[in-house]
């Protein structure tokens, strides 16, 4: 399953969902009932997995666009099945029991699955196309609390196949599950921030071979001297001591470029680290120029992510203000375009206006390149 929720993690869902599907993805995953739709909408075919809860009121909305659901109790099983007879659906919903091992967020209890299972198999209209968990510290490959859940799941499983019960796909793993627990795979695993070139887990470094998808590039607006004394941006929290060039970047916290970056993140021109000199404003940065590089308005720089750059990766910007690559990732807004590109080529541009592609024919071919 390629995870596309929270707009493929920043990176866009409609391409990032286009780009697993001709890789072979077998399933999509989406937190929201709307994230599902804009997928529908957007041509995609593949199965879709609502991750969360759904509520009552939007599951006309859900069923209509073919969403599978992840059902933890019976109460929503029978909402599930009533709607589908109130909209006279043609085929079953398909729907996949959540089983809570220990997260504590949602599912049912390993004793309450038997009743849930029956329960679903007793209604026409719902189909029990499979069973899944979700670990809590996969990201600590030394805990044995994940394989605590394991067994708590497999239990579960065993139960079920007792009473006949044999659910098509299992499926448990996240990221950090399906790299450092193979013995969790089962037949399906769920990758998010992974499959994005991210790692689970900011002290763990993803295998040779991965890299990241997302770089974000600005250009500079403005250069400008700063003589000894002056001081850059609002607060005036920082203060030239000797002359020096800086330049304006048109990227700030609306952009999802964090306030917190402030005289703390860098990025990079010319493919050398130029710091942020005071704070980061709702639409501007302003970064220190290395004194060796000549700089001009329109020059690249490169804010974050990417490789072979002098720019902080995703999770280094999340180190500096205590978060997760995550939710640096998930940040950046839709006022940045998204530039999908393709042996260094832009094949397509999402942007206000939509998704629009550049070169018709190779985005959905198989190829081993990654979008960047
Ligand atoms: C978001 C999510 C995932 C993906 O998690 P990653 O850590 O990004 O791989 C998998 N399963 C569920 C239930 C999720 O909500």
């Amino acid at each position: 399953m390629a995870v596309v929720k929270a707009n493929g993690y920043g990176h866009g869902a409609g391409m990032t969902a286009r780009v697993a599907a001709a890789e072979g993805a077998a399933f999509l995953g989406v937190a929201t009932v709307s994230e599902g739709w804009a997928l529908r909408q957007a041509g995609i075919r593949l199965p879709i997995l609502m991750l969360g809860p759904v509520h009552v009121d939007e599951l006309e909305q859900a069923l209509r666009a073919d969403l599978t659901l992840l059902v933890g109790d019976c109460r929503t099983a029978r909402a599930i099945a009533w709607e589908m007879r109130r909209l006279d659906r043609p085929t079953p919903a398909k729907v996949h029991i959540e089983i809570d091992t220990g997260m504590r967020r949602h599912g049912a209890t390993p004793d309450e699955v038997l009743a849930l299972a029956r329960a679903i198999e007793d209604e026409p209209s719902l189909s029990l196309d499979g069973v899944a968990t979700h670990f809590a510290v996969a990201d600590e490959p030394a805990s044995d609390f994940t394989d605590q859940q394991a067994a708590r799941f497999e239990r579960t499983l065993r139960e079920l196949d007792r009473h006949g019960i044999r659910p098509r796909v299992v499926h448990a793993a996240n990221s950090a599950a399906t790299l450092n627990f193979p013995r969790h795979h089962n037949d399906m695993v769920r990758l998010g921030i992974a499959m994005y070139g991210l790692p689970p887990a900011g002290n763990a470094p993803l295998p040779a071979g991965f890299r990241p998808v997302m770089t974000v590039v600005s250009k500079v607006a403005r250069v400008m001297s700063l003589a000894p004394g002056d001081t850059v941006s609002y607060g005036r929290t920082y203060r030239a001591r000797r002359p020096e060039q800086a330049a304006l970047i048109p990227i700030g916290y609306a952009d999802g470029y964090r306030r917190g970056w402030s005289s703390r993140a860098w990025m990079a021109i010319g493919n050398q680290a130029a710091p942020v000199r005071g704070r980061v404003c709702m639409d501007q940065t302003v970064i220190g120029l290395p004194e060796e590089i000549v700089v001009h308005p329109g020059d690249n720089v490169v804010v974050a992510g990417g490789t072979d750059t002098a720019a902080p990766s995703l999770q280094e910007l999340a180190g500096l203000i205590d978060t997760i690559a995550y939710e640096v990732a998930v940040g950046f807004t839709s006022r940045i375009p998204r530039d999908y590109r393709r042996a260094g080529q832009t094949t397509a541009i999402e942007d206000a206006t939509g998704l629009h592609e550049i070169a018709r024919s190779t985005i959905t071919q198989t190829s081993t390149d990654a979008i960047e």
